[in-house]
């Protein structure tokens, strides 16, 4: 197993001075070193050959005995050091302090084929950072990150990426329902990939403590390694940074919204600073198009993360980091004109999102109308997101508007609610739309081409999550494989897979784990 290791945060950052791993305030630093815990008796579950690839390793590495040892913690890779970040974050509204790397630990950072890669441990053992916590993961936690995170990047979304799916051997209490009657499940420990796993929360803590020579000093990093379109110098360096930082985020939140992403907690310690997604927890997928949903149980109440309010949340983390980063600048107007421009450029992208999900390629001045029509529609009754706009697209802009309905009516979890006035709604609004494709400059099967490009027809829907790990708790890894598989191509027809492409089963609806979850993890 060979690996190009080549680590910059762990070298050019400063390190934590106590080495004792004890939980505490760690100040004037950057992150602690700290081993991984060894497990009692790991096994491999799934590897993905792809990240293999990217770090330049071999399907035949990862069936060493070493593979094994390294990726879940028992053995630490020669030259390394592995480290624990330190990051403070504003969760749920609210500025919670140093919170850090309670339970990942960053192994190394490799290079290959000039792409760089920090490998992180997520599940082992306990950090400087765990506060009250036991730094572990479990399996059904461990399945829903390790899935998920390569089904976004294979549907075109920025995120963090996932090498490995392990169990510990180690059994973890977990109180899954916070209602006191906690049990044990199985530890797991993914190995999770990105070019770094920085967030916005690195910046706050440092800030928040006053420490600006270190702020600098990560601020000066994160550019010179993952920013090298910031040319620029002085304080004019911090602006173009937060500049691309909005940027990036919008970019990640309009592929959300598009693919139908909730992801849950959208605390500033969960933000990367390079607009990837990251931190798989009680995320969730629509099924019905409603933008109040929210998966996360613990946000039930105000719905902080909700479907609908993901950008507007985007934009009050970048104030927060906007905040952070203030010292490096010393002038609040430019700031926050980075700011005020976030809204104008997120209503542009994802109107054009929304345009292409509908197979618009020319601009009408009534464009904006038709989508907000159809937002409000669609909401009207229960309606599959995911299958109501992939068969969209099969729709001719010759169809009467009674056939273009008939082409989506699979998307309606009650089609006899569809009548009287929902019924008038959806006629208007195919007739709207049917008129306006007759503007359009590209074929039916054309327009179809680039609709499917957009709109997937696989997505990671709740229950199938549910159903894989079900299948895991009891030892058998086949879905975790066939998902693994179908994810990889989510925008082409797989009819061997076809039965993915249907709506939550009722069984679904209110199970635990499926359209409900907790932080438990
Ligand atoms: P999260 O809500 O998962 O983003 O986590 C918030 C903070 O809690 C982060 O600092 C995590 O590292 C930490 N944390 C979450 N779960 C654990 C755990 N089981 N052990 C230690 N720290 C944890
Ligand atoms: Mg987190």
């Amino acid at each position: 197993m060979k690996l190009n290791i080549q680590d910059t945060f762990n070298n050019e950052l400063p390190a934590d001075k106590i080495l004792e791993n004890s939980r505490r305030q760690v100040l004037d630093a950057c992150f602690s070193f700290v081993e991984p815990k060894k497990t009692a008796n790991p096994t491999l579950v799934h590897v993905s050959k792809e990240m293999l690839e990217a770090i330049g390793l071999t399907e035949e590495d990862a069936t060493y005995k070493k593979f094994l040892n390294v990726f879940t913690g028992n053995k630490i890779i020669e030259n390394t050091h592995p480290y624990a970040m330190c990051y403070g974050g504003h969760q749920f509204g609210n500025w919670a302090g140093q919170l850090g790397d309670g339970r990942a630990i960053n192994l190394t950072e490799v290079v290959h084929k000039s792409q760089r890669w920090a490998i992180q441990l997520k599940g082992s053992g306990e950090t400087p950072y765990s506060r009250t916590a036991d730094g572990l993961a479990v399996l059904r936690s461990s399945v829903r990150e390790y899935l998920c995170s390569e089904a976004m990047f294979y549907l075109g979304v920025p995120t963090t990426r996932a090498l490995s799916l392990s169990l510990s051997g180690d059994e973890v209490l977990r109180d899954v329902l916070y209602d006191g009657n906690p049990a044990h499940e199985k530890g797991a420990i993914v190995s999770r990939l990105a070019p770094s796993f920085i967030r916005f929360g690195n910046f706050e803590i440092l800030a928040a403590r006053k420490q600006h020579l270190i702020l600098k000093q990560l601020a000066d990093y994160t550019i010179k390694h993952f920013y090298p379109e910031v040319t620029s110098e002085g304080k004019q360096k911090y602006l173009d940074f937060l500049t691309e930082v909005r940027n990036r985020t919008i970019d990640m939140i309009v592929h959300w919204q598009r693919v139908g992403f909730v992801h849950g907690v959208m605390n500033t310690d969960n933000m990367s600073i390079l607009g990837l997604t990251i931190d798989y927890g009680p995320y969730g997928w629509l099924e019905a198009y409603n933008f109040g949903w929210t998966p996360n149980t613990t946000d039930n109440q105000h719905k902080r993360y909700r479907y609908g309010n993901q950008s507007q949340i985007g934009l009050w983390n970048l104030f927060k980091l906007a905040n952070a980063l203030y010292t490096l600048i010393e002038e609040v107007a430019p700031l926050q004109e980075i700011l005020d421009e976030y809204s104008d450029i997120y209503n542009k992208k994802h109107h054009s999102m929304m345009q292409s999900k509908l197979g618009l390629v020319i601009n009408d001045e009534n464009d904006k109308e038709l989508i907000g029509r159809l937002e409000e529609t669609l909401q009207l009754t229960e309606t599959d997101m995911t299958i109501f706009f992939r068969n969209l697209s099969n729709i001719s802009s010759e169809d009467s508007s009674e056939t273009a309905f008939k082409k989506v009516e699979i998307a309606f979890y009650l089609l006899n609610e569809i009548e009287g006035d929902i019924k008038n709604h959806w006629e208007d609004w195919f007739t709207r739309y049917l008129k306006r494709l007759q503007q359009e400059p590209l074929s039916d099967q054309e327009r179809k081409q680039k609709m499917d490009l957009v709109n997937p027809k696989y997505v990671f829907r709740n229950y199938m999550a549910q159903l894989a790990i079900d299948e895991a708790n009891k030892g058998d890894y086949n879905l975790i494989d066939e998902f693994y598989n179908l994810f990889k191509n989510p925008y082409s027809e797989q009819p061997k897979y076809e039965k993915w492409f249907s709506k939550r089963p009722e069984w679904a609806r209110h199970k635990v784990g499926c359209s409900m979850l907790s932080c438990s993890s």
